[in-house]
């Protein structure tokens, strides 16, 4: 959606009015929750017997979404669903969430509105309270930091160290479906009539994140590590094997991909190694545990597509037998582009406690692996 330019930047007269209209967002009751929006922070008081899981997430324009794909709605979506998606994966329950936001000039107050309503109704659905962040006119492109707070059984956490050789590798959902959105949504053609091609543009614009998966994990015991596909199963799969100190096979086909019809084997198998902006869950499972993992829950597919081996890196096994080593490819913000992507410096991911490099699909803005792949399948190269 092209969002009007118009002469009045914000349409919110006042800090103090936008403030007003804010507290009004806030529906989620939160037990926890001593104080929210209105003071000069918020107070809340952990339960005992609980580890506190903290993540935060940048959403920038041009990097993260565009304004004519993303529709300002879901545009607030995905900037909670990727801080929700990491506490899903350490198998934590979101209680609150605190968001940043720079406002162009040229983004109208309808925008805000349907950019808070997408935020929110996620939030509502996750049980998560807005209970502060901070906005500000921006200069240059619209942002957003969201930060959410949730809690996990104390020294319960999964986390990407704990697989073993011989744990079967499991994931969520269908891989590729977020990047083959993309693909239609930037693609002309697309009618987005058939149903495959209205499931994958809502897996892009309206990733659901795997919250109640996660914690069915750590409350049944049956994950010995985990983490989300934000960057494509190939480069989190190793992030998994590297924080383990293992290394993976994978069988071709046993990888669930997405497309149906709208994608050949090939192109889905790239779009789900390397696509990347699922938000599925990638775990780990003891053999011994392994047949306890259901084929479904709750409507999500459970599949199992490898194992654990001993020997480092991932090693993907083909149909007929073959064995090729399957290297971490996806989204790095610190890689060097091509000089069609090239982005300004100011691009910093973030590193050390709770704050993985910056974790990241940002549309549009990709390898010129992941391009070229891209250019192969049809899509147009992003004009940002
Ligand atoms: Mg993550």
């Amino acid at each position: 959606m092209r969002v009007r330019q118009t002469r009045s930047p914000h349409r919110f007269r006042t800090e103090a009015e936008f403030v007003q209209w804010l507290r009004r967002q806030t529906t989620v009751a939160a037990r926890a929750l001593r104080l929210g929006i209105g003071d000069d922070a918020a107070l809340v008081r952990p339960a005992r017997n609980r580890d506190v899981v903290l993540k935060a997430d940048l959403s920038i324009e041009g990097v993260h979404f565009a304004r004519d794909i993303h529709p300002a709605r879901a545009v607030g979506h995905r900037a909670l669903a990727r801080p929700l998606s990491d506490v899903a994966a350490m198998g934590g329950t979101p209680r609150f969430a605190l968001l940043s936001l720079a406002m162009t000039e040229e983004v109208n107050r309808a925008w805000i509105e349907q950019f808070y309503a997408g935020f929110r109704a996620l939030a509502e659905r996750a049980g998560v309270a807005l209970i502060g962040g901070d906005t500000a006119i921006s200069p240059a492109q619209m942002m957003a930091d969201v930060m959410v707070v949730g809690e996990v059984p104390r020294a319960r956490a999964l986390r990407r160290s704990g697989a073993r050789p011989g744990d079967q590798i499991f994931v969520t959902g269908r891989l590729g479906a977020s990047a083959l959105g993309l693909r239609l949504l930037r693609s002309p053609r697309h009618s987005g009539r058939a149903p495959q091609a209205r499931a994958a543009v809502r897996a892009h614009l309206y990733p659901e994140p795997r919250c109640a998966l996660g914690r069915y994990l750590l409350v049944h015991r049956l994950a010995s590590a985990c983490i989300d596909i934000s960057d494509g199963l190939s480069i989190d799969l190793h992030h998994l094997c590297e924080a383990s100190r293992v290394g993976a096979w994978v069988w071709e086909e046993l990888i669930p991909t997405a497309g149906g019809p709208l994608a050949s084997r090939p192109e889905a198998l790239s779009l789900a190694l390397e696509g990347g902006e699922d938000y599925e869950l990638l775990f780990t499972v003891p053999p011994r545990w392994a047949g306890r993992v259901p084929a479904r829950w709750a409507g999500v597919p459970l599949t199992r597509l490898g194992e654990i081996r001993r020997p480092r890196g991932v090693t993907l096994i083909a149909a007929d037998g073959h064995a090729r080593t399957l290297q971490p490819s996806g989204y790095d913000h610190f890689r060097p582009r091509s000089p069609r992507s090239a982005r300004p410096a100011s691009q910093k991911a973030s590193a050390g406690a709770g704050l993985e490099a910056s974790s990241r699909r940002r549309t549009g803005d990709r390898t010129p692996h992941a391009a070229h792949q891209l250019g192969q399948l049809g899509a147009s190269p992003m004009k940002l």
